[in-house]
């Protein structure tokens, strides 16, 4: 079997982890199988060069931090090898550039053009381990690019997709996906499967695990994932396009996401066009807006609302309040004190009520729903920040605690 398997930067964070690892690698290699192993920057080295680079420059050019930041996993690749190698074992380490992962020209955002396979299939035909460092490609003026934080995991599929391995293993520090997060909600199960598209919301939602577009490229490429500890030796979680627990289970996970803001602009003129030239004023600052509502005023005017990232807040109001006398409207207000509680699940399609007992578990806890967005695999509803883990317990309770 040709197995890819990706460890994150927890579990890789010092010398013992990388022993811990490279003996998880070593199982799998002496059993037969061909390794690509694909490796985080350790513990919160990416933080810290970030740090490093606002030391000298607040507002570094992105071709230059990237040079930067592809250190920090070409650190962890070096590092495993060494242990692997003291350990007998024939090992090479390539940075993305040799691996062939080519990418397109967005620095820190890039996207991945396609993956040269020519050196890994060599290594692997001379029966080498090989390490790869993640979150990291090469353009096509032979610079470095990094695919945004939490790229690793992006890597490891694209390799899998490209390879046609025959597994796609994430480790990572929790033991696979949960019905909630596990350390704020005690009665949080382990998922044994998960959808494509479950995963997809509950990544997008603000479940940590995977980052989202490394799910959508292995729903893309039919690459089954498995979510597994690299501490504690047990099955994770798989995700593919059919669960078997699908039809049982109304609904997969609950997440919160805290890192949002609402964005209300108040007043828009009720006529054509407003809603898209507020949008559009948005859009063309790069900022994401999701749950956008739009409420009927009396005197010929509706407030519209929409939820940013946190960070991307500032820009919007500032992007809006400059196209004011364009876009016509009386003011705008920015909320940052909201959290989103999703719960999603592709059971949702055929069942009915299960919004209804969302709403009545956040109704016994006397907590109020700012918006409501809903989709066919996702109800998602803001609501105060304080609330936020109070709501996700109680929802949780409804559904899986019963
Ligand atoms: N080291 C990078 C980050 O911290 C990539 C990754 O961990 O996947 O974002
Ligand atoms: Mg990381």
């Amino acid at each position: 079997m040709l197995i890819v398997q990706k460890f994150g930067g927890s579990s890789v964070a010092d010398a013992g982890r990388i022993r811990n690892v490279a003996a998880i690698i070593a199982e799998s290699y002496l059993e037969g199988h061909e390794m690509v192993v694909v490796l985080s920057a350790q513990g919160d080295t990416t933080d810290d060069l970030l740090e490093k680079a606002a030391e000298l420059n607040q507002a570094p050019s992105k071709r230059e931090l990237d040079m930067l930041l592809a250190t920090g996993e070409q650190q962890s690749i070096a590092l495993m090898a060494m242990a692997l190698e003291a350990m007998g074992l024939p090992v090479v380490s390539l940075t993305g550039w040799q691996a062939g992962v080519r990418t397109n020209t967005d620095y820190s955002a890039a996207r991945i053009n396609r993956v040269n396979t020519e050196r890994l299939r060599r290594e692997l035909d001379k029966k080498r381990i090989v390490l790869v460092a993640g979150f990291q490609g090469v353009n096509k003026f032979d610079d470095y690019t990094t695919l945004g934080r939490g790229g690793s995991d992006t890597t490891a599929v694209a390799l899998a997709a490209a390879l046609h391995a025959d597994k796609c293993q994430i480790f990572t520090d929790v033991q696979g996906v949960y019905t909630a997060d596990p350390r704020k909600v005690p009665g949080a199960k382990k998922l044994d499967e998960i959808t494509y598209d479950e995963m997809l919301e509950l990544a997008s939602m603000g479940a940590q695990v995977l980052m989202n577009r490394s799910v959508q490229l292995a729903k893309r490429y039919g690459v089954e994932l498995e979510v597994l500890s690299s501490l504690v030796r047990a099955p994770g979680t798989k995700v593919k396009e059919v669960s078997r627990s699908m039809e049982e289970m109304k609904i997969t996970g609950i997440a919160k996401d805290d890192n949002v803001a609402r964005v209300t602009v108040m007043q828009v003129a009720d006529r054509p066009g407003s809603a898209f030239r507020v949008l559009n004023a948005v859009a063309r600052a790069g900022i994401n807006v999701d749950m956008i509502i739009q409420a009927n005023g009396r005197d010929g005017t509706n407030d519209m609302s929409f939820v940013v990232a946190q960070a991307d807040a500032e820009a919007a109001e500032k992007v809006l309040r400059q196209r004011q006398p364009a876009i016509g409207f009386a003011d705008i207000s920015v909320d940052k004190d909201i959290a989103k509680v999703s719960v999603v699940g592709a059971g949702m399609m055929s069942s009915v009520g299960i919004a209804s007992l969302v709403f009545e578990a956040l109704n016994d806890e006397h907590i109020n729903i700012q918006m409501i967005n809903t989709s066919e695999v996702k109800i998602s509803c803001v609501i105060d920040a304080a609330s936020a883990d109070r709501a996700v317990a109680a929802i949780h309770r409804k559904f899986f605690e019963a």
